[in-house]
């Protein structure tokens, strides 16, 4: 067997369930990651002694439709590479909006709690790109904090994780001056304009919220947030396009000010934050 067969083989097979361009750079990618080839020894057409199994076995994830992400063992954040496995949501492009947004914003000393962390990939950026912050990271899930944990230490961050539901009363963790969330907010009824790839392979639990109630997380946490964030405190959110208005008047309702509405680079609403107002103590009961 040789390269050239070996490629055309994967690459026939691939194109049934992703577009030509895309399976392509997919059977290169494990190409390169299991036989250490790049694209020029497969132009020389060099041969190949046994074909590990680990390149058969990341080929067999791919047919399957298991993401790229998954498959790799490994995602690409703001500059950096994360493990991420099942058990986690692949990082989107999104979510580095917005962490670009609090870097930009916050560059001082600032203790940051992030809710419902999955692979780490805000908490432990922040942890990275805000030199004085002290970050800590809640996650329900002994997967995901599993994973954030290793991924803290293979980027060599320093941070908290707790093993914790956000739709608990008192999370009990002390204040803060900066919350940040991006916590499940797809609608059940979205599902249908969902990829194959994503439903059928990342987890459930990272992504819906129901039908009936789907602010669910955004109302526990900017009570969170109401509770345990300092004075002039802010509370950054992932949102769902769809509920932008929404998601400001419940801050509106727990006491926040300033509240922004954000834009991610294709032109959806995606970020909401807002700042925590200061008790007016004219008005505060004796
Ligand atoms: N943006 C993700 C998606 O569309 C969803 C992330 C989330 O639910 N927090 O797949």
């Amino acid at each position: 067997m040789n390269l050239r067969t070996l490629y055309k083989h994967y690459l026939s097979e691939l194109t049934s369930i992703y577009p030509d361009s895309e399976a392509k750079t997919l059977v290169m990618w494990i190409f390169e990651a299991h036989l250490s080839v790049s694209r020029k020894d497969i132009l020389n057409n060099s041969p190949i002694g046994i074909i590990p199994e680990s390149l058969e076995k990341a080929f067999t994830r791919l047919i399957a439709g298991e993401p790229i992400q998954y498959v790799l063992g490994e995602a690409p954040f703001y500059g950096r590479f994360f493990h991420v496995a099942p058990g986690v949501l692949i990082p989107r492009n999104e979510t580095e909006e917005l962490v670009q947004l609090i870097v930009q914003k916050h560059k001082g000393k600032v203790k940051i709690l992030d809710l419902g962390t999955g692979s780490g990939c805000i908490a432990i950026t922040l942890a990275l790109e805000c030199a004085k912050a002290e970050v800590t990271a809640i996650d329900i899930s002994d997967d995901a904090l599993a994973i954030a944990k290793h991924n803290a230490e293979t980027l060599n961050a320093k941070l908290n994780f707790v093993k914790k539901d956000i739709l608990q009363a008192d999370l009990q963790l002390g204040t803060f001056d900066l919350m940040v969330s991006n916590p499940p907010y797809v609608l059940e009824r979205e599902r249908s304009l969902m990829q194959k790839n994503v439903l059928e392979h990342e987890p459930q639990l990272a992504l819906f919220v129901p039908d009936s109630d789907p602010l669910r997380f955004y109302k526990a946490i900017a009570k969170h947030a109401r509770e345990n964030l300092k004075s002039n405190g802010y509370l950054y959110f992932e949102i769902n396009e769809a509920f932008g208005v929404e998601v400001v008047e419940q801050m509106k309702l727990e006491g926040f000010s300033d509240i922004q509405i954000y834009q991610d680079i294709n032109g959806k609403d995606r970020i909401v934050y807002g700042k925590k107002t200061e008790l007016d103590k004219s008005t505060k009961p004796e």
